[in-house]
């Protein structure tokens, strides 16, 4: 949320048209029965229900949770191309963490590579802080992310090109240039379409993937579903893995939006309490309450293929 500081979409009730750097405030306003710890990161889950965890750079300690959500988010999905590993290839997170965290433009021309929320978001951010954006290139036929959003970039000037790839970036020290070319329904290039982009700058907004790394560790079941980002653990409606005292919430349990994984970490720190012996009734209406709000921000077109992953993982069985 640190990097989002742009006005978010969705709902008033999800905190739509406030910015997301100010939405964690919001979420701690009169919350006084939270222990915040930060930069503490969390480095082993064992079977006895033990965490390992290390504070700053070396103060290692243990925890022995009850119950334990794992919110841990998701990493980006990167792409194999010629020239891929030249300095100016960037992800698009961390074009955000140059931009919104520390004031820093990544360059002077840049090619975005995925028509997606992030990738049309961040296309205009780089517009905001005065970078030219080539064009933002996609390989399916549409465009993912909101229109509401894609037609600002579009007024400002930024093609936005569908069916399309990149082939390659060029460049000796770092990116000069890279090249561009149409798919065809296959998702082959078509060639005779290259076409060379002056850019120093390609930025990847391809996807997310739930980071699973302690899950796997203690070995929670898990699926592969592809519309919710790949390897997604199982869970049940009340967000409880395959181990009793897991939950899961948020993008590690799905790649969705903020509103989505807020009303989600309610819904786990409420089937966790219940769990445990707190007031059922009042836990029930909660559970219920964010229940009826997930399916409502799940609705329509645009939900869909949310809907056919979840689907997925709760009619089938799943992988160990
Ligand atoms: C450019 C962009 C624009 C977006 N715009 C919107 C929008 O307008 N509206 C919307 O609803 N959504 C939006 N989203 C999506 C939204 O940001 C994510 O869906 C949301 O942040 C997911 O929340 P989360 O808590 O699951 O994960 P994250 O926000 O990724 O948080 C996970 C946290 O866990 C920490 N962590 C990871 N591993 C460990 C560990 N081992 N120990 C301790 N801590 C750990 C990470 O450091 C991180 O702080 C946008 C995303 C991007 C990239």
């Amino acid at each position: 949320m640190v990097k989002q500081t742009h006005k978010f979409f969705g709902s008033r009730e999800h905190h739509a048209g406030v910015r997301g750097i100010d939405i964690p405030n919001l979420l701690l306003e009169n919350q006084d029965k939270v222990k915040i710890m930060s930069n503490t990161t969390i480095i082993g889950c064992y079977e006895d229900g033990v965490l390992t965890a290390v504070t700053g750079e070396d103060h290692y300690f243990k925890i022995k949770p009850q119950r334990v959500v794992f919110a841990t988010g998701a990493s980006e999905k990167f792409l194999a191309f010629p020239g891929n590993d030249l300095p100016g290839v960037y992800g698009a997170g961390a074009v955000q963490t140059l931009m919104n965290q520390y004031g820093v433009v990544p360059g002077k021309r840049v090619l975005m590579i995925g028509a997606g929320n992030i990738g049309i978001i961040v296309s205009y951010q780089l517009l905001q802080a005065g970078i030219h954006v080539a064009a933002v290139v996609e390989a399916a036929p549409n465009i993912g992310a909101y229109l509401v959003h894609a037609s600002k970039l579009a007024r400002g000037g930024v093609p936005i090109l569908t069916r399309h790839t990149i082939v390659e970036a060029k460049g000796t020290d770092s990116v000069q240039s890279a090249v561009i070319a149409q798919l065809d329904e296959d998702w082959q290039v078509i060639p005779g379409t290259e076409k060379e982009l002056e850019v120093d700058v390609v930025c990847l907004a391809v996807g997310l993937s739930p980071v699973l790394d302690l899950l796997s560790q203690i070995g929670c079941r898990r699926k592969f579903i592809p519309e919710l980002g790949g390897d997604v653990p199982f869970r049940d409606k009340q967000l409880k893995t395959s181990i009793d005292w897991i939950y899961v919430a948020g993008d590690t349990a799905g790649v969705e939006e903020a509103s989505v994984a807020m009303v989600e970490g309610r819904l786990a720190g409420a089937a966790a309490a219940a769990q445990l012996g707190a007031d059922s009734t009042e836990a029930g209406k909660i559970i219920a309450s964010c229940q009826a709000s997930l399916d409502s921000l799940r609705r329509g077109p645009v939900g869909a293929k949310i809907r056919a992953g979840i689907a997925k993982l709760e009619g089938g069985c799943c992988n160990a």
